[in-house]
């Protein structure tokens, strides 16, 4: 049961790869949704950084991996009011309501 809904949350994240404009968008410090420029940095994996949209209104998450400051690859993750975890960080501290 488990390992099948596993599955298919890693579908859903193959489905929201993100294309190479967006790469390209996002390698310049602008979140390719709405065009703000700044991320704030989520939890890290191994190569791939976790990256939260710094606009309020947006805030949309992404998992990409960078290599020499380019994002090469990455896919889109759950805001954190989509179900996406919390993530501790100055930029949010006593910042929302
Ligand atoms: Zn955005």
């Amino acid at each position: 049961m488990r390992r099948r809904c596993d599955m298919r949350v890693h579908q859903r994240f193959e489905h929201d790869r993100l294309n190479s404009a967006a790469l390209a968008t996002m390698s310049k410090g602008l979140c390719p949704l709405c065009g703000y420029r700044g991320f704030v940095l989520g939890p890290r994996g191994g190569v791939a950084q976790n990256i939260e949209c710094g606009n309020l209104d947006c805030r949309a998450r992404f998992n990409v991996l960078c290599v020499s400051g380019e994002v090469v690859m990455g896919h889109a993750i759950p805001r954190e009011s989509e179900g996406g975890g919390s993530w501790p960080s100055a930029f949010h501290s006593g910042t929302f309501s």
